[in-house]
């Protein structure tokens, strides 16, 4: 099926995007020209060719990064995901906007992010086991749990992590279960990880309705993807009195002003979210960014509102739940606008959150209820929000840089004191 875009006309490259970001936000703090020279790159970027005997026999080599963007404030932390884009721009990119969120959350980590270059649709379980041990034998010499802690990404999940703690702690002679998050729950996960990134997004949409001024109960919404996370956040504005208006999964869109039954489309949404196909009076994805509503959140792909279409957007609030759903112009025509966005590094820090306070509960031997994880998730989203908001308006810069300078200081002061600029 092929995926509806709206045409590009930026085409923004992720790693120059994130370096420019990094680069206004030290300006906007007043750093000098050493901060960037530094954190325009990785402190470290490992790249490993890995063997593996794949099921037939035969030898294959794959190729493997870890890149550690920073790490003045505490070991680095991110994910790894398995993919045949990646590449060591991308995971640079990553590990920086890493970094961003592990600031803006203000967690004892700097940003790291990991990938290796695989197609797992083509791959056994046996293969894939095999990668994932020989890729963290391969790295082993930098990570660790006082130097740089995996998670999952894109198609990684609690399997993989369970078989890289399992190598890990091999090859360590001691088990280490805080050298890695997202686990299974009986090996050290958290209670409440697993949905912990969506469970973010809806905190700081609430927060971001207050600010706005915006009633959840009643508002209408559009949601753009409707996977995973589209799906639950859809279900959890509906359960929680906002009118769904409008929804869209890869082939095209539903919109009513009336209202969707989410429910319905929920019971109707086949394994890859997929259910607009059935309706004969589905739009394009692109129309229904066009629509009436007050709140939009972009749970999709990359590059969805760009300079062509954000001034046709009729939502107060853009949340997105999406990876750069709006690209750098559109960031700024919303702000011209009073559009309140919160960005993605924002939106989607829930994740790291929770797995911060899994390895807590690693190190501790002590594991909490889900309800104590959300309390807490609850509590560090909020005062980022605010934190970010509140540079937004004093520094008169658009969420997205708010964002970046809310995620730079704590680092930018620890460099400093390290004499590192
Ligand atoms: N990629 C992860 C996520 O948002 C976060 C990385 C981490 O937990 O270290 O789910």
């Amino acid at each position: 099926m092929a995926v509806e875009t709206v045409p590009h006309t930026e085409q923004p490259d992720v790693l120059e995007q994130t370096q420019q970001l990094i680069k206004k936000a030290l300006e906007h703090m007043g750093c000098a020209e050493s901060f960037y020279e530094l954190l325009k790159r990785p402190l470290r970027l490992m790249t490993v060719r890995i063997p593996i005997r794949m099921d037939d026999g035969s030898i294959r080599v794959f190729t493997g990064y870890r890149a550690q963007h920073n790490d003045a404030v505490g070991p680095t932390k991110g994910g790894i995901r398995f993919h045949l884009a990646v590449t060591p721009e991308e995971v640079t990119a990553l590990s920086m906007r890493m970094s961003i969120q592990c600031g803006l959350t203000d967690l004892p980590y700097g940003g790291g992010m990991g990938g290796i270059e695989c197609d797992l649709r083509t791959m056994s379980a046996a293969e894939l086991e095999r990668l994932s041990r020989e890729y963290v034998r391969a790295i082993s010499r930098i990570v660790g749990p006082t130097k740089d802690i995996l998670a999952p990404d894109m198609y990684t999940n609690a399997q993989m992590m369970a078989w890289i703690m399992d190598e890990y702690s091999r090859l360590r002679e001691f088990d280490s279960p805080g050298f890695i998050t997202s686990k299974p729950l009986v090996l050290g996960g958290s209670a409440g990880r697993e949905s912990s990134t969506v469970k973010g997004v809806t905190i700081v949409l609430r927060e971001a309705a207050k600010a706005a001024g915006v009633q959840i109960g009643g508002a209408k919404v559009i949601v753009q993807g409707f996977g995973h996370a589209g799906g639950y956040l859809a279900k959890f504005l509906h359960d929680a009195g906002a009118k769904i208006v409008g929804i869209s999964d890869a082939s095209g869109a539903l919109y009513h002003p009336d209202g969707l039954d989410v429910d319905y489309l929920l019971e109707k949404r086949d394994a890859y979210g997929a259910v607009t196909h059935l309706f004969a009076s589905a739009i394009s994805n692109r129309e229904l960014l066009a629509q009436a509503c007050d709140i939009l959140i972009p749970a999709a792909i990359e590059n969805q509102i760009t300079e062509e279409n954000a001034a046709n957007i009729k939502a107060n609030i853009v949340v997105e739940a999406a990876n750069g759903p709006t690209t750098a112009k559109a960031t700024e025509i919303f702000a011209s606008r009073g559009v309140l966005l919160v960005p993605d590094v924002l939106a989607s820090a829930g994740g790291v959150v929770a797995s911060y306070f899994e390895r807590v509960q690693n190190n501790q031997g002590c594991y909490w209820s889900e309800a104590e994880v959300y309390r807490k998730l609850d509590h560090v989203l909020v005062k980022a929000f605010r934190e970010v908001h509140q540079i937004a308006l004093e520094s008169k810069v658009d969420m997205r840089l708010a964002a970046y300078m809310a995620g730079l200081r704590k680092m930018a002061e620890a460099m400093r004191w390290r004499g590192w600029v």
